[in-house]
């Protein structure tokens, strides 16, 4: 029997951070990881979805360079992948983050047990390691499962009918590739896909692409979809898949009604994910659900006493950054601080082509207040940086919102290529309260894309210089 101070189960960006900051206070801690350190988010999210990415902006830069060439750049040959080398080499990123994980919990003295835990009741979980059975028992537990792919009701995973997780483990890029759900994972992967050379159809339920994200955003991606040649459903919704040797035929009912089958070599279904909830005795906890999530309150807490539950398992959003900085906030929490979790902005970030981003409240979301608004764009098209990295053309552009009677920024949004690298700037200003003449008053480094932020600012105050 293991005795505890703290009991984490779960190793994502949740977990993992919880441990490693309760240890960085001197909490005897102990850490449950089934499967592997880094979670959904660095073992199959996050990091290996960038690596792809990457990958494929790569083999894409260099297929356009074919022929005439690009910015006096020509190659004679069309390029070739070896999607299983890809493979490999994003499997070293995630290798090497993952050791580092390890070190980082060993650092922190925090104890790691690999193994399957189940609770039988909310202090006691008994964990199934390679070396046999454990039992643990902690003054705190800090619920930490995360989340897995929802499927499609009545169709099972099983190839070709795949998840996000065996879509980042393939070994040769698929000819054709049909995507279900338009939200994050399936335009960021069929984006991917579509540049390493599949022939991508995207299948959504609702009217528009990231239905999620106001419509003024996502267009310059749905028209980078068009010009890439990726077909479009939406309004479409799947009827049935039918698997015969390998491949599938997917019946899409579309938005006229018609039925359409629609032959696929891989059918990659990305319609959200699931709270890992079940297999680990939850129900013997005694903590109230919210829907299918944990319940918690503004300090992490469920229902029981001294159970805390974090990230994926909670709810919305379901990203990395929410569930480290719910992690790092509980474990402070039981080290005797006073924390609540209440951000101004948890920023969000698409890595489609081109990226977005958004922190804060939408014109739309911040118009519903009542509250009278500025709102201001600059576009990139404006601006030199983004022009000298072939980063102008595609429709991009900073927004910013604000309330017109105080100026105080309520939100902050941008498309275009390499954005996500702005996001910092954004959600600083908006936890610092910031207003648009704050802004407007910082020098912005030239050449940077953050000039079009600086402008987007002074364009709301009657006073922008490049445009
Ligand atoms: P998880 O990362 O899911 O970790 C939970 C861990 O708990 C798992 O390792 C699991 O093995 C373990 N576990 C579960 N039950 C038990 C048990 N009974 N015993 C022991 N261990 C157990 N978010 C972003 O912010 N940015 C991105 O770019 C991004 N890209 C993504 C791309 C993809 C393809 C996917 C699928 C997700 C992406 N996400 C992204 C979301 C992000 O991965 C999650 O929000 C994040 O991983 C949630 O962290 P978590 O700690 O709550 O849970
Ligand atoms: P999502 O919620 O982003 O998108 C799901 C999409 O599927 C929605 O547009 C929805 O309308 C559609 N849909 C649902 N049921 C459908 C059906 N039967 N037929 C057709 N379309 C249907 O979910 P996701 O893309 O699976 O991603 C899951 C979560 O992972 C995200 O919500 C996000 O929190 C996280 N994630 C984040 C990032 C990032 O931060 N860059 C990247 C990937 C994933």
């Amino acid at each position: 029997m293991i005795q505890t101070k703290v009991l984490v189960v779960g190793g994502g960006p949740g977990g993992y951070v919880a441990a490693i900051r309760a240890g960085q206070l001197g909490l005897d801690t102990v850490l449950v990881e089934a499967d592997r350190l880094g979670g959904t988010c660095l073992i199959r999210g996050c990091i290996p979805s960038k690596a792809l990415i990457h990958a494929a902006e790569k083999f894409d830069d260099m297929r356009r360079a074919v022929g005439d060439g690009v910015l006096g750049i020509s190659l004679r040959e069309a390029p070739s992948i070896d999607l299983k080398r890809t493979i490999i080499w994003k499997d070293g990123i995630v290798d090497r983050l993952n050791g580092g994980v390890g070190v980082l919990l060993r650092k922190a003295n925090v104890r790691v047990l690999l193994g399957w835990a189940t609770f039988t009741d909310a202090k006691t979980c008994m964990v199934r390691t390679s070396d046999g059975e454990e039992t643990v028992r902690a003054e705190h537990v800090i619920l930490a499962t995360g989340s897995g792919p929802a499927s499609l009701p009545g169709v099972a995973f099983g190839s070709p009918v795949i998840s996000s997780t065996e879509a980042l483990m393939l070994d040769r890029v698929p000819e054709r590739l049909l995507v279900v759900g338009a939200g994050y994972i399936g335009l960021e992967l069929g984006t991917a896909f579509g540049k390493l050379g599949s022939d991508v159809t995207i299948v959504e339920a609702r009217e528009r692409i990231l239905p999620n994200w106001d419509e003024p955003l996502t267009n310059p991606v749905r028209r980078w979809l068009e010009r890439a040649g990726v077909t479009l459903h939406l309004g479409a919704t799947v009827e049935m898949i039918e698997r015969s040797e390998g491949v599938a035929v997917v019946k899409v009912r579309t938005k006229d009604g018609v039925t359409r089958p629609i032959a696929a070599d891989q059918v990659l279904v990305t319609v959200g994910r699931t709270p890992s909830t079940q297999g680990w005795g939850l129900e013997a906890m005694a903590v109230d659900m919210a829907g299918p999530f944990v319940h918690i309150d503004e300090c992490c807490r469920t229902s029981m006493r001294d159970v805390w539950a974090i990230g994926d398992l909670v709810g919305e959003p379901m990203l990395a950054h929410k569930a480290s900085a719910q992690g790092e906030m509980v474990a402070e929490l039981i080290g005797g601080a006073r924390r609540q979790f209440d951000p101004v902005a948890i920023p969000a970030v698409c890595f489609t082509d081109p990226q977005i981003v958004s922190v804060g409240l939408s014109p739309e979301d911040a118009g519903a207040s009542g509250v009278d608004l500025i709102v201001a764009q600059f576009p990139f098209a404006a601006n030199g940086r983004a022009l000298s990295m072939e980063a102008g053309e595609d429709g991009g552009f900073v927004r910013v919102v604000a309330r017109s009677d105080d100026h105080r920024v309520l939100g902050i949004q941008a498309v275009g290529a390499h954005v996500a690298e702005l996001v910092g700037e954004f959600t600083l200003a908006l936890e610092m309260g910031a207003l648009l003449e704050d802004v407007a008053g910082t020098i912005h480094a030239h050449p940077t894309l953050t000039e079009a932020f600086h402008e987007a600012a002074l364009r709301s105050l009657g006073r922008a210089i490049h445009i």
